[in-house]
């Protein structure tokens, strides 16, 4: 169903059938779980949390005709029909002509940088993500920043902070030769600057940048229907353009992708790589085997390709479901910036984000500010958020030291189809009753360091 952009006021197109109830600690009970995790959200038992706001990653609610879907799951090991379905319908809404699946987007990164990254290549991209960065790195390769200046900046209101900077593109061809360029990783709704979009004027200005200087685009494709949606409302030209013709276009500016389908493609679990390659495609079908699986499962049971081929076409064939989910992110920053909460903005379109720095202006980045936000939050109220900031950003390949980013986040990620107006109401004013006493909360020190992806199970305790 087409969306009228005149309507100011999008309700939710879908309605309740199923409930999961919820229980709330006491607030002592809080202060033992959160101790018990080690000051680390990631390592709360779910049953400790009351409102789950630590990602957008496989938290989707799916609608009764996925869930219909799961159970017409053919469990063939090799040519399963739901294969076909998920072939066809990313090939639909896509555009490519060959996907690989895999369990989730990891598994499509970890196949992606071992085909076309090889040691000493220098990967561009707009703002790094951490399981993406990672890969290119045990592929030998080094990640560099192209994002536009404006996506580090927490106070810019610059409509498209997930933009190339073509002249750092450049500067990166005469540094390092085209040689040492295997592709630019353009990510949809950049995660890290706070879930930005790109436009497609940006976009085509790099794909005749690519093709100047034969350098392929890989899209992160991730979030890339909450991109269309910000193309939609934000960039001149594409108004009446229904949301999967953005995408299509986005897609068809670019050689191939790779998606973790836990968010945009409203599924639990699964993610694939697509193509038009076909040398490419035959690379990730011999390393998927190794992996994941078979080629037409990639890790995952027939029922979940069936989940994901009917989610990718919910996602993207009524406008209404990209347009209330951004409504709802925004609505929620909305009611935090009325009570002064010092957020990122534009508000993105899976998360709000805090700016740790503005709210806890009285501790240094070294006491890890958005780590110990999220950790008051969750004692506050029972809401579970994340870190962005210093712990999520890791150390050094080389020297070893803390990298200090400029954005010290608290993410507060909102799931799709899952909570109400009432839950962003409380979380409005537990986050309020925890900044009016922002001037006691003490600062963190970590304890233990995994060596990679620190973030997912480092400990801390507070500083005395
Ligand atoms: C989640 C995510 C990934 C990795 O996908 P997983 O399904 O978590 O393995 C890659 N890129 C972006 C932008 C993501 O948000």
């Amino acid at each position: 169903m087409a969306l009228d952009l005149k309507k100011a006021f999008v309700p939710p197109p879908y309605k309740i059938k199923a409930i999961e109830p919820l229980y709330t600690l006491s607030h002592a009970e809080r202060e033992r779980a959160i101790q018990s995790a080690h000051y680390n959200t990631f390592l709360l038992p779910s049953s400790d949390v009351y409102m789950d706001l630590l990602t957008d990653s496989g938290t989707a609610a799916m609608s009764d005709y996925q869930w219909a879907g799961l159970m017409m799951g053919d469990e063939a090991y090799a040519g399963s029909l739901n294969f076909d379905h998920l072939e066809e319908a990313v090939r639909d809404v896509f555009g490519y002509r060959y996907i690989v699946p895999t369990h989730q987007g990891r598994g499509a990164e970890h196949i992606l940088s071992k085909i076309l990254i090889h040691s000493g290549d220098v990967i561009p991209g707009n703002m790094y993500f951490t399981t993406t960065k990672l890969h290119q790195e045990l592929a030998g390769g080094t990640f560099s920043d192209v994002i536009i200046d404006e996506a580090h900046d927490s106070l810019s209101d610059h409509p498209f902070k997930g933009n190339v900077d073509l002249k750092k593109c450049e500067a990166l061809v005469q540094k390092y030769t085209t040689q040492k360029i295997p592709y630019i990783n353009l990510q949809a709704c950049v995660n890290m600057a706070g879930g930005q979009p790109f436009s497609l004027e940006n976009l085509k200005a790099l794909r005749e940048f690519s093709n100047r200087y034969q350098i392929k685009i890989i899209l992160d494709a991730t979030r890339v229907v909450e991109n269309a949606h910000f193309i939609k409302v934000r960039e001149k030209g594409y108004e009446a353009w229904p949301i999967v013709s953005i995408v299509r276009e986005i897609c068809s500016l670019t050689d191939g992708c790779f998606m973790s389908a836990k968010k945009d493609a409203l599924v639990n679990i699964g993610g694939f790589l697509a193509m038009n390659d076909e040398y490419f495609f035959t690379e990730a079908k011999a390393l998927v085997v190794i992996f994941e699986g078979l080629h037409t499962y990639g890790g995952l049971a027939g029922r979940d390709l069936e989940a994901m081929a009917r989610g990718l076409y919910e996602a993207t064939c009524d406008d209404r479901f990209v347009a209330h989910r951004i409504q709802q992110v925004e609505e929620f920053g909305k009611k935090l910036m009325q009570r002064d909460i010092p957020i990122v903005k534009p508000i993105g379109g899976h998360a709000v984000f805090i700016d740790a720095k503005r709210f806890l202006p009285h501790l240094s980045q070294d006491l890890f500010p958005a780590q110990a936000l999220a950790a008051e939050i969750y004692v506050e109220s029972g809401i579970r958020s994340m870190e962005r900031g210093v712990v999520s950003s890791g150390r050094d390949k080389i020297t070893g030291e803390n990298i200090y980013p400029k954005l010290e986040l608290v993410r507060l990620t909102i799931p799709r189809r899952v909570y109400t107006q009432e839950h962003f109401e409380y979380a409005t004013q537990a986050i309020h009753e925890v900044y009016l006493r922002r001037n006691a909360i003490k600062g963190l020190q970590m304890t233990f360091e995994p060596k990679q992806l620190r973030f997912f199970q480092a400990h801390f305790q507070p500083i005395s």
